[in-house]
């Protein structure tokens, strides 16, 4: 097949042909032109999402296909799954399904995150070798729980030693894989970020210094601005433990100048929205719309969720060769984001879907 309109992230008219499922940049004869007009980009990525959590804990396997299949018809055709409780490995071998990139399970201890989720460390010396368990499973990144409420003392607190996180990233990095952690406070980031961690999910409790450090190494954040905004509902439910509830309370109060502060600082921010337990699937084109709130531009906010998050998964855009999973849309999506919503086209693996 044949698409005509103007490429990105290049931003200028262009034609792509498709053949066995792989893009082609040279005219093939005979091809149909299934799209003239409109603007071609790579797949959506959502940088941040639970493929095989629901609302109860574990999913089964049916609903967590349900669940990918849901974010695929909003456009994202590439997940990196940010911690899952099943094996999701037979959702890879799916051709209708997005791509997945998956962490494994999240690495916690007892009560110090969603029980049944994560795999729950009694001691935290556990942690090197779990890690080397999770990066032996997974995509090639690994999922640590960073803070987490501590009931003793009623607020957030690190979950890891200073020393165990050097050696439990160190461990990663030596088996290939990526370390990623949840942090919403601000005491777990100098460790983790010195340990030499490669992203930070969500990124509440940035300071300028956590933020200077990162962007010295540089460290990515995946702020997922969409789940921030239930900060104060959790804060709601946290009628027991006040210094946390204000805590959360707070953090939330001022996340668009700490995310505004990363992205002026010029880190790598990418878009993910934390779909799985409390966030519909479905809905990274809000978080896209958030992230225009804190100081990217149009097609900062696009890149961090298509092309810019693909290059920092390694997986390709609009290139010869790749694979063919790409989206077209009427209008200008770096203009307005809503032009996601309704694509006048949605390419997997090269085949057209939901016409
Ligand atoms: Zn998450």
């Amino acid at each position: 097949m044949h698409l005509r309109g103007v490429l990105l992230p290049a931003g200028e008219p262009g034609e792509l042909w498709v053949v066995d499922g792989l893009i082609c940049t040279e005219p093939v004869p005979g091809a149909i032109t299934v799209v003239d007009g409109g603007y071609v980009l790579p797949g959506l990525v959502d940088a941040h999402c639970h493929v095989g959590v629901g609302p109860q804990g574990p999913a089964s396997l049916p609903e967590a296909a349900e669940q990918a299949a849901i974010d695929r018809d909003a456009g994202t055709l590439l997940i990196r799954d940010c911690g899952s409780p099943i094996d999701t490995r037979p959702l890879q071998a799916r051709d209708d399904l997005p791509r997945i990139i998956r962490a494994g399970r999240h690495l916690a201890r007892p009560k110090r995150y969603i029980p049944t989720l994560g795999v729950e460390l009694d001691e935290p010396a556990l942690l090197p070798q779990a890690v080397q368990e999770q990066a032996a499973v997974g995509d090639g990144w690994v999922k640590l729980i960073g803070d987490w409420i501590d009931r003793s003392t009623g607020d957030l607190a690190p979950l890891w030693p200073d020393d165990v996180l050097v050696e439990a990233i160190a461990a990663a990095h030596a088996a290939g894989a990526r370390v990623t952690a949840h942090v919403f406070g601000a005491d777990a980031l100098p460790g983790l970020i010195a340990a030499g961690i490669d992203c930070i999910e969500h990124g509440t409790g940035l300071s300028a210094d956590t933020i200077t450090e990162m962007a010295a190494r540089g460290t990515a954040l995946v702020p997922t601005l969409i789940n921030i905004e239930t900060f104060p509902a959790i804060a709601d439910r946290a009628g027991k433990y006040p210094r946390y509830a204000a805590h959360m309370r707070a953090l939330h109060a001022r996340v668009r100048d700490t995310v505004g502060a990363a992205v002026e600082a010029g880190i790598g921010i990418y878009a993910g929205s934390d779909a799985g337990g409390g966030i519909a699937h479905g809905r990274l084109v809000d978080e896209i719309i958030a992230l225009r709130t804190v100081g990217m531009d149009g097609a900062q906010a696009l890149a961090a969720a298509s092309w810019a998050s693909r290059d920092w998964l390694g997986v390709a855009g609009l290139v010869a060769g790749a694979p063919a999973d790409l989206l077209v849309t009427r209008s200008d999506p770096r203009l307005d984001p809503n032009a996601l919503r309704d694509p006048a086209l949605l390419l997997l693996r090269g085949r057209i879907r939901g016409q």
